[in-house]
């Protein structure tokens, strides 16, 4: 790979890299020539438009289209090495898949961006209008889902063989609208005009059973062996819908394969005998639900059948395709996990491990131990969280009614591991309670966690600090019977899409400085540091950020009717809504800050624009309310002329992906304020120092690293670290206290409850007001004053440019770590054991065009 053809800023990529088939074929040619002639091609025969009439939509399809055929030649190369080399291969499994928009990424990927630009100008057509016309395809929640798309871009990337397997939502994440100063939620209709990157395989589709019971008979062949046959009231069959993913300057797409639900073909309620056609007909109705929509909680919904539904359905397809693979070649399943590592994006996929042993048992007649053997080997599980209220589990009754025979298995899982765990720690009974797959204390549970960690032969936390908590608390027994199964494995995101895609501006003066390289090294960004005492540099620095600020000026006047000045530090919060999060500490800050100013009109403090936005989970009473409080108090802020100049609040609403590459690099400071020991990692802390900000945060998740990488002067600290948080707790915290002993909390929590920014209702905001006075789980209370404190050093930095752009290139120039590549690269030589498998771009010789005989119909 050399680094002129990853250079996405140059206008054209190297000759000798372009394809040799044909001569600047419509399909496969990367010069402006040829994707003029393709565009136009695309949108009369496939559109069936012609220019005078095409939409941008009709252009944005076209293009898209073109993009594709590019991206499914090396996707052939792609699947014919693989095969012939018979690659191990990463499988991701995620409930979630929160991929952003494609097209430009493509181009990115592809090294045609620039060339794409000058061949729809010189048809009269721009850009950037056609890449704004992509929808969103909503199919993760947050962060965990975003992890999961980064971590494909980085695996193609670096040209690993790997599988993303998930679900194809018809109703992802929902749209946020936001009426009468609240959150709304509207149906996200991504497919509404189909999606040019799926690509259905009616083919591939499986079986997969529910509910029913399990019936048990002698082998046929007249053995003693018993096999259990799982007899289900319900079949649904699922399909795959393909997505091709291509790294960066590379010929490797990837394949993220996600599946649907749709009713089975006729025949197969006959073999499970349905009963009468009307039962049957509803059955198929049902069925289809399953990959209906998305459940838009970041944390478990306890207790919803859909969702375990949801879950065995993509694990199951997605275990059978990988059998399918193996069985083409090889002549049984015997190396099954030498061929294949799975990777379990959170629990959600966890019940793969009580698929993969039923599957190897009862359908391939596998005995247990061998199965067992296998199917340990083939997991390894990431944790993404220590709320307790998320650790994910499920009622016994409701667990047994989706999944009979699944009950059995961990059953007789759990059984030989509490075994196990007896021989390690003898007579410890509390111990064999603890860490039972099956929650025996009051109302019986299945705890996936569990299943997930004793069926894996690898655990990791996604930051330092995590992993470490991981080890000490939420997981503490099983790290002291496997200590050698955990380790840390710090989040990264994708460079190419958050930095080279969303902030071409700085990224053409990054090249310009260091050359081209950068994007797949980003630990050569350190050579930005010298430049960081270059005041010619910083004014360059700034002039981008001034830029990029613009940019997001014109996007929050359009979605948010608001004008905000781009000299005011640009404050920002964006993350899903959560008390954890503590949006409602900075909203403190905000009432603090006006507060402060109303009484001192001649407050040197720098002018900020606080901007807010993320989705609150719709049963999510409180976090609706903090959204209302952030409305509530825009609204009062803008109407007081005292405030014009100094102080701004904004609600950015339906905060996605797409918009996400607006506001990263238009940001000044990144707020990363949950209380200490809360947040797993997080991953927007990344993205805004990969984009200049910098950071006002706790020591939670990886904002430990950041700091570490950053150094203490770059980093705005405050609040309790995690043993202070502890022992506070410990000593018995006692919110009022802190209300009843500093008068500036009082005076701002009284302003919020006195219902000044409620037109005088003082009932509204009282939830939340008594929930920090009485309660405060997230020490909101504790935290205040230091947060207070910390922001006017924040302030005071910001009133010093040359001081805060110096921060700002140090934060970027150190922000290498934090790229998906190398978290990628640790889970590749420490986890799964992978080379990379370089992919050529050749020629589809004779051989590649022939059919098979079955197919030509030869006998
Ligand atoms: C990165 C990202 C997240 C995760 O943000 P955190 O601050 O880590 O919670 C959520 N949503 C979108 C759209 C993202 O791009």
């Amino acid at each position: 790979m050399n680094d002129q053809h990853r250079d996405a800023c140059s206008a054209s990529p190297p000759k000798d890299s372009l394809p040799l088939v044909g001569q600047e074929d419509r399909r496969t040619g990367l010069s402006v020539d040829a994707l003029k002639r393709a565009v136009l091609d695309k949108l009369v025969y496939s559109q069936a438009r012609f220019p005078a009439v095409a939409t941008r939509r009709d252009c944005f399809q076209a293009l898209a289209q073109a993009v594709r055929d590019r991206l499914l030649q090396r996707w052939v190369q792609t699947a014919r090495t693989y095969r012939e080399q018979g690659s191990r291969t990463v499988c991701y499994m995620s409930a979630e898949f929160l991929i952003g928009p494609q097209l430009g990424n493509n181009l990115i990927n592809l090294g045609i961006h620039d060339n794409a630009r000058q061949a729809l100008q010189e048809l009269g057509l721009d850009l950037d209008v056609l890449l704004d016309q992509e929808e969103e395809p909503g199919l993760g929640n947050g962060g965990l889902g975003r992890l999961a798309a980064c971590y494909l871009d980085s695996l193609a990337t670096l040209e690993i063989p790997a599988i993303g397997y998930g679900i194809r939502y018809e109703f992802g994440i929902f749209t946020q609208a936001i009426r009468d100063g609240c959150q709304v939620e509207l149906t996200d209709k991504w497919l509404r005009s189909g999606s040019p990157w799926l690509i259905h395989r009616p083919n591939i589709a499986f079986d997969i059973k529910l509910g029913g019971h399990t019936e048990r008979q002698y082998d046929v062949r007249g053995s003693r062996r018993l096999r259990v046959q799982w007899v289900p009231s319900k079949l649904v069959r699922g399909t795959a819908w393909d997505m091709p993913v291509l790294g960066y300057g590379v010929n490797t797409p990837n394949r993220l394969r996600l599946w649907s639900a749709e009713a089975p073909e006729e025949f197969d309620f006959a073999a499970f005998n349905a009963g009468n056609y009307d039962e049957a007909v509803n059955a198929q109705i049902s069925s289809e639900t399953i990959t209906k929509v998305l459940y838009p909680n970041d944390e478990t919904e306890a207790g919803q059948i859909l969702r375990l539904e949801q879950q065995y359905f993509f694990v199951s397809c997605s275990l059978q395709d990988m059998i399918r693979l193996q069985l083409q070649r090889e002549p049984n399943l015997d190396r099954f996990n030498e061929k294949f590592v799975v990777q379990l994006n959170d629990t959600h996929p966890s019940i793969a491990v009580a698929e993969l042993m039923r599957l190897l048992v009862d359908e391939f007649a596998m005995e247990w131990d061998p199965a067992w053997a296998i199917t340990s080997r083939t997991f390894a599980y990431t944790n993404h969280t220590l709320l307790p209220e998320a650790l994910e589990k499920w009622r016994l009754p409701l667990f047994q009614r989706v999944l009979p025979r699944h009950f059995e298995i961990i059953c007789e899982i759990n059984e030989r591991f509490l075994d196990d765990v007896r021989i390690h720690f003898p007579g410890d009974d509390a111990r064999l309670r603890r860490m039972s797959l099956i929650d025996e204390d009051g109302p019986r549970y299945v705890r996936m966690a569990h299943l997930a960690v004793a069926g894996s032969f690898a655990v990791n936390g996604v930051a330092a600090l995590h992993t470490e908590l991981l080890k000490s608390d939420v997981l503490k027994d099983f790290h002291e019977m496997w200590p050698e199964k955990f380790s840390n494995k710090t989040n990264g995101v994708t460079p190419r899409r958050f930095v080279l895609l969303a902030n071409p501006a700085m990224s053409k003066l990054i090249t310009e400085t260091i050359g081209s390289g950068w994007p797949t090294d980003m630990e050569r960004l350190r050579e930005l540091e010298p430049h960081a005492d270059d005041a010619g540099f910083r004014e360059a620095w700034r002039g981008i950020k001034t830029h990029n600020k613009n940019n997001l000026v014109h996007e929050i006047k359009r979605v948010a009717h608001v004008d905000v000045d781009p000299a005011s530090m640009f404050d920002v919060q964006v993350k899903r809504i959560h008390e954890y999060k503590r949006q409602h500490l900075n909203l403190l800050h905000v009432v603090s800050l006006y507060k402060r100013l109303k009484d001192n009109p001649n407050l040197a403090v720098a002018p900020r624009t606080v901007i807010f936005g993320g989705k609150a989970a719709p049963g999510y009473f409180m976090a609706k309310l903090m959204i209302r409080l952030v409305i509530a108090v825009a609204d009062v802020i803008a109407r007081d002329p005292a405030m014009r100049g100094k102080l701004q609040v904004v609600f950015f609403p339906n905060y996605n992906v797409k918009n996400a590459h607006l506001i990263f690099p238009g940001s000044d400071l990144s707020e990363q304020i949950s209380l200490a020991g809360k947040e797993a990692s997080g991953t927007g802390n990344m993205k805004f120092q990969m984009n200049g900000a910098l950071t006002i945060g706790t020591l939670d998740g990886a904002n430990v690293e950041i700091r570490e990488q950053v150094g203490d002067d770059n980093f705005f600290l405050f609040g309790m670290n995690t043993p202070e948080v502890k022992e506070l707790r410990n000593r018995g915290y006692r919110p009022r206290t802190y209300y009843e002993t500093n008068p500036h909390l009082r005076e701002v929590i009284d302003l919020i409850a006195s219902g000044f920014f409620t037109k005088g209702d003082r009932e509204v905001f009282r939830p939340l007001i008594e929930h920090l006075l009485d309660h405060d789980e997230y020490m909101l209370m504790a935290d205040f004053q230091s947060y207070i404190d910390c922001q006017a050093r924040v302030s005071e930095a910001y009133l010093d440019p040359e001081r805060w752009s110096r921060m700002s290139v140090l934060n970027v120039a150190r922000s290498g770590f934090f790229s998906s590549d190398r978290a990628i690269r640790e889970y590749c030589d420490e986890i799964w054991k992978v080379k990379p498998v370089r992919i050529e771009l050749t020629e589809l010789s004779a051989d590649d065009m022939k059919f098979t005989r079955a197919t030509a119909g030869v006998r």
